[in-house]
Formats: structure tokens, C-alpha cells, sequence
């Protein structure tokens, strides 16, 4: 090797070390940003994932195919080669947790000789969901104004033809010794039974309208599994008949929750109705109550028949039931008084093998910290 070939070769080694250092520089920098960035090839293999998209896409160092990871890339990825330029599309995934990410897929080209593609991944979850639950609430608000204002209507001509009634009972025992005896009891039983009939549909149109009045919680300091002891022993009777074991698994002490006791009753009865109704003789229901920094959880798991994925979207929507007596209303109800206390729930399923309900309540200091 003469000196030009010396000379030549320390230029390439030291271009080698200063090429190796941007590239560092430039991994660091892809690793700090927050949206994840995924380099794949047409056939989804993926060849560079910084480690927001690590995480996001729950990788752990693997590389499955990102069309087998993002539903729907395949067609995007066409979409982009057929036009030569950016698509911008929407994922919902649902490992490593539930998100959706808008998705960016840049086409670019490293002379290799299969396309390649850059794609850029933001997490938009809070977005969607909340643009979600504000058309939700506003449904549900709709919804309530409409049937409050018809029940309400519907009390007077009750109200009459309870009195109307009422009437032909005292006329009728005025011509009691004119009328046949088996006509008289005849005409009695019918005028009793519209009455208790009259009674029930007040009693109906009565709850109806408890359960739709908007909630004002009446909120103290109180511990979480004393509504929960009161409401199991209303229902007892039900589960043993129904041959259903019952288990509490309660972490010892479990802080304070600031609630309405009277709406964590209603809350946790009709989540307990819910799986009693969604079991045959002999199943099972186990709660658990935790808690984490922020709040207190219950979980309420049952062996039931679960929740297909297509009415799970549905399940809050009021007058939702897949139950041939049912009325749709409890789950409604059940978000109802979780937001009322700044909650949330969280529902877990799967056909034919059960259920997860799982609600959090702010912790009490947690509210008391807010507060102050
Ligand atoms: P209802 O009980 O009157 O049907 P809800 O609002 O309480 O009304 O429930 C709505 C629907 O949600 C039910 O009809 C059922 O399909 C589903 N559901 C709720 N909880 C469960 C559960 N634990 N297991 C199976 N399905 C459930
Ligand atoms: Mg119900």
C-alpha cells in the first residue's frame, strides 16, 4: 500500500466513523420523538421501528408483519404505490391496548428493488373518544327529554281513569240489590283488576322517571364495600336459587371513595342483575376491589354467556337489550352514575365465556388533593 492508498483509506475510515455517528444522532433523535415511525417494505415486513412504535404497537423487539398489525394496511400500502403519494387513513387496533392512530404513509425508495415505505403513527384515541362520548351524551340527553316528556303526559289519563274508576266501584254498589249477585262480583273483578293494572303502569311510569331524573349525587367520605355487602344480601335469595356462587375479594384496607352510597347500591345492582341474567344455573361470579394511585376498582366478572363485539358497542345506547324482557336501560344507567362520581368503566368479553365489568371511582384524597 504506497501513501495515496494510506491516504485514501484514512479518508474512508474516518468518513465510516462520521457516517456512524449521524446515524446514531439520527436513531436518537427518531427515538425522542412521540409518534411512532415504522420503515416496511411491500410485503409489510417491517425494517425500522423507532421506540414509540416499540411500545405503541407492543413489538418487544419482534417483527410481525405490520399488515397482520395495522388491519387495512395492506390496501393502504396499494393505494399508495397505485398513486405515488401520501395516504393519510385511521387504525383501530386493539393489542396492545384499544387506540386508534391516524396513520401517515410516505413512499420513498432506497434503490432497492422493493417499494419502501415510511409510515408515521399518531395516537388519536382521546380525540375519537371524546368527540365519541360528547354525540353519546348528547344522544343520550335527547333521548331522556323525549321519553320524561311522554311519561309525564301519560300520568294524567291515568290519574283520570283511576278516578273514573273509582266512580264506577261506588255507582255500582248503589244498584247492588238491583243487580244479579254473579253479575254484580263479575263486573267487581273486572273493575279491581283495571285498577291494580292502572296501579302498576303508575308504578312503571314512576321509576321510569326516577331512573331518568338527572342525577345529583349526594356525595361523602365512605368505604366502597358496604353498599357493595347490602346489595349482595338483596340479592342472595336470587343467586342461591339460581345455584350461582358468589366470591368478594377485597385488598385490605381498601381507601375511601368520596360517593353517593344509595347510587353505588343502584350501580352495583344492576351490574350483579346484568350477570345473574346472563347465567344459567350454576355459574359463577367473582368481584374483586383494588385499587391503584388514582382510584378504586371493582371488577365484577361472571361465567355468563358474554357480549358479542358488535352489540359491546351498543350496550350504553339507552333501550339497548338483547333480553326478550328486557328494558335496555341499566347499563345506561351505569355509566350514568360513574360519570356522576368521575369515574369510568371498562368492559372486557368474550361469547360464550363471560364477562368483566370493571369500575373506578376516584379515590377520596385523590378528590380532596383536586380540590385543595
Ligand atoms: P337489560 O338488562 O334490560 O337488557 P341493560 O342496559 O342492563 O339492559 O343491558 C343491555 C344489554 O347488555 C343486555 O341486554 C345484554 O345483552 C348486555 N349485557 C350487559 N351486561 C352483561 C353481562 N354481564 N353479560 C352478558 N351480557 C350483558
Ligand atoms: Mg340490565
Amino acid at each position: 500500500m504506497d501513501a495515496a492508498d494510506k491516504e485514501t483509506l484514512g479518508k474512508l475510515i474516518r468518513k465510516n466513523k462520521r457516517l456512524a455517528r449521524d446515524l446514531t444522532r439520527i436513531e436518537t433523535v427518531f427515538n425522542a420523538i412521540l409518534s411512532a415511525i415504522v420503515v416496511a417494505d411491500s410485503n409489510g415486513e417491517i425494517q425500522f421501528a423507532n421506540n414509540f412504535a416499540e411500545s405503541i404497537l407492543g413489538l418487544n423487539g419482534g417483527r410481525p408483519s405490520i399488515f397482520k398489525l395495522l388491519p387495512g394496511m395492506d390496501e393502504a400500502v396499494a393505494a399508495v404505490s397505485r398513486d405515488d403519494s401520501v395516504v393519510m387513513r385511521e387504525f383501530k387496533i386493539t393489542y396492545p391496548e384499544p387506540r386508534v392512530l391516524s396513520a401517515q404513509i410516505i413512499p420513498f425508495n432506497f434503490g432497492s428493488s422493493s417499494d419502501t415505505y415510511a409510515v408515521i403513527l399518531n395516537d388519536v384515541t382521546q380525540d375519537r373518544r371524546s368527540t365519541e362520548e360528547r354525540i353519546e351524551s348528547e344522544k343520550i340527553a335527547s333521548v331522556l327529554n323525549l321519553a320524561s316528556g311522554v311519561a309525564h303526559e301519560l300520568g294524567n289519563p291515568l290519574n283520570s281513569i283511576n278516578i273514573h274508576l273509582q266512580l264506577v266501584k261506588r255507582r255500582l254498589m248503589k244498584f247492588s240489590d238491583k243487580i244479579d249477585a254473579d253479575v254484580l262480583a263479575s263486573i267487581s273483578d273486572s273493575v279491581e283488576i283495571c285498577s291494580s293494572e292502572v296501579l302498576r303502569l303508575n308504578g312503571i311510569i314512576e321509576n321510569f322517571l326516577k331512573a331518568l331524573r338527572p342525577m345529583r349525587p349526594n356525595m361523602a367520605e365512605c368505604d366502597p364495600i358496604k353498599p357493595l355487602a347490602e346489595t349482595l344480601k338483596i340479592l342472595n335469595e336470587e343467586f342461591v336459587n339460581l345455584n350461582i356462587s358468589v366470591d368478594v375479594d377485597s385488598e385490605s384496607p381498601l381507601p375511601s371513595v368520596c360517593a353517593d352510597e344509595g347510587l353505588l347500591k343502584q350501580l352495583y345492582f344492576n351490574i350483579l342483575k346484568n350477570a345473574m341474567e346472563s347465567m344459567e344455573q350454576g355459574g359463577k361470579v367473582a368481584i374483586r376491589a383494588f385499587s391503584d394511585d388514582d382510584f378504586v376498582k371493582l371488577s365484577f366478572s361472571d361465567s355468563g354467556c358474554g357480549i358479542s363485539e358488535e352489540d359491546l358497542s351498543r350496550i350504553f345506547e339507552p333501550y339497548f337489550t338483547t333480553k326478550p324482557d328486557g328494558h335496555g336501560l341499566g347499563m345506561m344507567i351505569i355509566n350514568a352514575i360513574v360519570r356522576a362520581h368521575g369515574g369510568n368503566i371498562d368492559i372486557e368479553s368474550k361469547r360464550g365465556f363471560g364477562t368483566v365489568v370493571t369500575v373506578s371511582i376516584p379515590r377520596n384524597e385523590r378528590r380532596v388533593k383536586l380540590l385543595s
